[in-house]
């Protein structure tokens, strides 16, 4: 993978900060955009923007073509069977709350449990235990180790006749970890429980197969892919999305309707009432274009190539903690500086124009596992290099000697 022409596709990454060349380590939080991406979306506003489903005119029948085609696009990159099981949404927080609502509408009664985990982003925790809470249903949590990894040998000492879903991430926006999600389904299936993945920190750095998963849903955002902000990805099996309810009424979700009764359309549709976010999906396929491009295989080898020198770097200086595990983690590397808030720590580095994130990283529930109020957070992307690492380790190292 040549780094430096990755990188010359991205015009934020020449830009100074303080005076400085930026070096952008908060990639798990949102990544920069490529030229292809922000070209598409004016492209369409300058050539082609209309609505769609709804004019027979030249513009509309062009919009709603690129935007099924960017439908196709999603469903080929993650090897879905059929188009109409990908739903475009907000991003991956609006797929798991449309899965909770939906999926909980017809699924989940009184006394009824799910199965989430202590290492999930609140995205993957509040619509769970929201849903509990209104369901009277029962909320259940596999546990983690100290070093951040999941305690999936508990999975079955958790499962009963009640379980009626599982939902987990693929991999901790914190910790990096990267989950044994093929195990879990396999353990699940075998007592038909469905289970939804939360691909947020996954879908950027390692190619999916929701076929060979054999998963039931998976969640996640364009943003976090080089793609556009508020638009994202729910893939849902067709058995499923066929049976449970819709989530919001309205405009292209009907087939027809009368004042006291309506026919809702088959899923996507079923699925996308009103106006969508078009541009955002055409920047979602201008995005795996670019990922195709580049190659799953080359960024997954080139971002462990960078976590492996980070981790080592870190791992020579004193007075440091990372947190979660030492090997198979990916995107995110967090640590905390002994007796030094991670607030400090990040606003000193971002006076060396080196971003990356302090706080709770939306996890309250597993800093208070891990026995933290908060900490650093370094994520890398495809276009981040050895160099930057070597920055950001200068950078500590200046941290500690202001404040250690
Ligand atoms: N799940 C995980 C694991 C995440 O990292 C994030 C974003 N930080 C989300 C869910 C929510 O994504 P979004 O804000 O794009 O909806």
């Amino acid at each position: 993978m040549n780094v430096e022409r990755v990188r010359s596709s991205f015009p934020i990454l020449s830009k100074k900060i303080n005076g400085s060349t930026l070096v952008y380590f908060d990639n798990s939080a949102t990544t920069h955009k490529p030229v292809q991406v922000i070209d598409s979306v004016s492209q369409f506003y300058c050539q082609w923007n209309s609505n769609i489903h709804r004019g027979i005119h030249y513009l509309s029948e062009k919009a709603t073509e690129m935007y099924e085609s960017s439908r196709e696009s999603v469903r080929e990159f993650i090897g879905a069977e059929n188009s109409s099981e990908i739903i475009f949404t907000r991003g991956t927080t609006e797929a798991i709350n449309m899965v909770a609502t939906c999926f909980g509408a017809v699924n989940v009664s009184e006394g009824d449990e799910i199965i989430i985990s202590e290492m999930e982003h609140h995205s993957n925790l509040v619509p769970w235990q929201v849903l509990c809470k209104q369901k009277k249903a029962t909320l259940k949590v596999i546990p983690i180790t100290d070093n951040g990894i999941l305690r999936a040998d508990l999975l079955l000492s958790l499962i009963t006749q009640k379980t009626k879903l599982i939902a987990i991430t693929m991999v901790s926006n914190v910790l990096g970890t990267v989950n044994p999600v093929n195990a879990i389904i396999k353990t699940a299936h075998s007592f038909n429980i469905p289970v939804v993945l939360d691909a947020a920190q996954c879908i950027q750095h390692t190619k999916i197969d929701v076929k060979e998963l054999d998963c039931d849903f998976v969640a996640f955002s364009g943003h976090k892919m080089y793609a556009q902000t508020g638009i994202g990805v729910l893939y849902g099996k067709k058995k499923w999305l066929d049976t449970i309810s819709a989530y919001q009424y309205g405009g292209g979700m009907i087939s027809s309707v009368d004042l006291f009764s309506t026919e809702f359309c088959s899923p996507p549709n079923k699925f996308e009432a009103g106006t969508p976010n078009i541009s955002g999906a055409l920047s979602l396929k201008a995005a795996i274009d670019f990922l195709n491009d580049i190659g799953l295989n080359s960024i997954e080898q080139h971002e462990k190539n960078l976590m492996e020198y980070a981790t080592q770097k870190l791992m020579e200086l004193e007075h440091i903690t990372i947190y979660g595990p030492q090997t198979n983690r990916t995107g995110a590397l967090s640590f905390n500086i002994d007796g030094i808030s991670s607030y400090d720590v990040a606003a000193l580095l971002d006076r060396m124009a080196i971003a990356v994130r302090s706080g709770t990283h939306c996890a309250q529930p597993l800093m208070k596992r891990l026995g933290i109020k908060n900490c650093i957070r370094a994520s890398f992307a495809l276009y981040n290099t050895n160099q930057e690492i070597d920055l950001f380790i200068q950078g500590i190292k200046r941290v500690l000697n202001l404040l250690t």
